[in-house]
């Protein structure tokens, strides 16, 4: 059975897309956390037991994803916060490499 990105990605599960290529893809969270929360990932799975370098390649395009969503989504000049939930104790819940974008107002401090 398919991860629910890699079906997302595959078009198999409906998704709002924002952007995508041939390699990453951007949609918004089902349950947002913040006016404006989005998810990029890589169309290709990549779980946990991914070879690091990979992971490494995935993330530079992951990275320029980042910043054209934030254009694209009007959040790259009043800021964002870009987070990843590895494993349990952070909460992860879909074992498929993705990157959570937050913006839209004011997120507060999250480390003092
Ligand atoms: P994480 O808990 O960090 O693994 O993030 C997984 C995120 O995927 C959660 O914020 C969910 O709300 C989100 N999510 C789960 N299913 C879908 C879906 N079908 N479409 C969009 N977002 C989803
Ligand atoms: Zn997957």
């Amino acid at each position: 059975m398919e991860c629910i990105f890699c079906q997302i990605a595959k078009k198999k599960i409906k998704a709002d897309i924002i952007w995508e290529d041939k390699d990453v893809i951007a949609v918004y969270d089902i349950d947002p956390k913040a006016k404006v929360h989005a998810l990029i990932f890589p169309k290709s799975h990549l779980g946990k037991s991914a070879h690091e370098k990979k992971v490494g390649l995935a993330l530079k395009q992951i990275f320029s994803a980042i910043r054209i969503v934030a254009q694209r989504t009007g959040i790259d000049k009043t800021g964002f916060r870009v987070v990843t939930n590895h494993l349990k104790d952070a909460g992860q819940t879909v074992d498929h490499v993705h990157f959570h974008l937050l913006g839209g107002h004011s997120l507060g401090r999250m480390c003092d």
